[in-house]
């Protein structure tokens, strides 16, 4: 379960005006990303699983405690006497951890800090429960206790650049993906992942806002290689549970320089298991169109450690199509501008019936993106358009939440 979904739950009792005091305790684990340096994520999953039940066997059972992140955990105590009974459950979880969790050959001393926010005191909504919660485990982690209780007084806005600094560190994004149609056999063979970030200070941040932010300040470099991870992982689960899914990842032209990013990129590759073949990597017309030459030669690169490489937002920039042909794109993403568009606009149709062309003649295939309605759908697949994604074909959901979906069922 997500931080969103979370979120629904907590409503749904306040809603239900349960009797006496709620508890929202937030546990971080604090030692998880040395760990998965040094073991791997298969085996920092592994820690953060029997963490999981380690705080479940401790608290009552009307207690709820949900995995929202690899080194996180919320659990809501309904029905508490009073503040001290709260602080009780918080000392006795941070206690437990004094043990070292065992996980396979591995043993790992996993220190907690936990945070706690009250309901009705702290707060009337789940977002500045939550937000209290956390603010409480900065206090924790300052303190020898190890636990804290939210201090009204101590908010303060924090800049944005501190909250992605941090979001990233404590792996607070999600990736959700996006369905991509296959319009030949009509099923849905892949999928593109897109990051997600609820900001705890601001609520849900749009990608392109959080994406320009992490260019500007270098941060870029470590949001792509939890995007890479993230979505390979991801991926790979889907295609554990015997679905033969292909996966699109978004990739910045900031990274293009950094002299490792092909080594980091196949090396994720190797970690998660998953072929290259079913790896496709996004950059815009307009990225590869600011330095030509230099994209040219890592796109090469990539290709013949044998990812698809998409141009995306095709259309919407100027490339010459002389670099074009050039460039060792496996597929076209056309703008979804002009897709929007083209049932109410013939030029937009055109231009789409022109990209379609194009891409074939340049023996690559077309996706159509932002297909909203099924006229759209219609007259793409007319015009031999390969893919397409869109709300029309499904919203972008959880990947996580996909994963839990389909092991259910496999
Ligand atoms: P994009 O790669 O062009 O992604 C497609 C965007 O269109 C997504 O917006 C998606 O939610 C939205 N979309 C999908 N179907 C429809 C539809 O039918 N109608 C409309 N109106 N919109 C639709 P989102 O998720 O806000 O992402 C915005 C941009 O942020 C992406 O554009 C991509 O360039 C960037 N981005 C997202 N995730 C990542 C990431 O992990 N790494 C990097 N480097 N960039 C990312
Ligand atoms: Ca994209
Ligand atoms: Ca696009």
């Amino acid at each position: 379960m997500n931080r969103g979904e979370l979120a629904h739950r907590l409503a749904a009792r306040i809603a239900g005006g349960e009797d006496g005091i709620l508890g929202i305790m937030l546990v971080r684990l604090q030692r998880l990303q040395e760990f998965r340096l040094v073991h791997g994520y298969a085996a920092s999953d592994a820690v953060g699983e029997a963490a999981f039940a380690r705080i479940r066997d401790l608290l009552r059972p009307v207690d709820e405690v949900v995995h929202v992140a690899e080194n996180e955990f919320i659990a809501l105590l309904p029905n508490l006497r009073d503040s001290q009974h709260a602080m009780l459950a918080a000392a006795r979880v941070v206690r437990a951890f004094e043990e070292a969790v065992a996980v396979g050959r591995h043993s790992v001393l996993a220190p907690v800090a936990v945070g706690i926010s009250l309901h009705p005191d702290h707060g009337g909504d789940p977002d500045t429960l939550l937000r209290r919660a956390e603010l409480a485990l900065r206090d924790a982690k300052r303190s020898t206790d190890r636990c804290a209780l939210f201090t009204p007084g101590t908010e303060r806005m924090a800049v944005p650049y501190e909250s992605l600094h941090d979001a990233l560190r404590n792996n607070l994004l999600e990736a959700h993906f996006e369905p991509i149609l296959d319009l030949r056999d009509n099923v849905v063979g892949g999928y593109e992942s897109l990051a997600r970030w609820t900001a705890s200070e601001l609520g849900p941040v749009r990608p392109d806002v959080f994406i320009r932010l992490a260019e500007e300040t270098g941060l870029i470099a470590e949001l792509t290689r939890w995007s890479l991870n993230t979505s390979l992982r991801h991926a790979a689960q889907v295609r554990a549970c015997g679905v033969p899914a292909h996966v699109s990842i978004n990739i910045s032209p900031r990274v293009f320089g950094q002299r490792d990013i092909v080594a980091q990129v196949t090396s994720a590759l190797s970690v998660w298991e998953m072929p290259a073949a079913d790896v496709t990597l996004e950059v815009t017309e307009s990225a590869l169109m600011e330095d030509p030459v230099a994209s040219m030669r890592l796109l090469e690169r990539l290709r013949e450690a044998g990812l698809g490489i998409a141009i995306d937002d095709f259309g919407a920039g100027y490339s010459s199509l002389a670099y074009l042909k050039q460039f060792p794109a496996t597929e076209l993403k056309i703008d979804r501008g002009f897709v929007t568009d083209m049932r109410d606009d013939q030029r937009s149709a055109r231009v789409v019936r022109s990209i379609i062309d194009l891409g074939h003649h340049l023996d690559v295939s077309v996706v159509a993106e932002g297909v909203e309605d099924v006229e759209t759908l219609q007259i793409l697949r007319a015009l031999g358009c390969d893919r397409a994604q869109g709300y029309h074909i499904g919203r972008a959901e959880p990947a996580a939440a996909m994963v839990d979906r389909l092991r259910a069922i496999a």
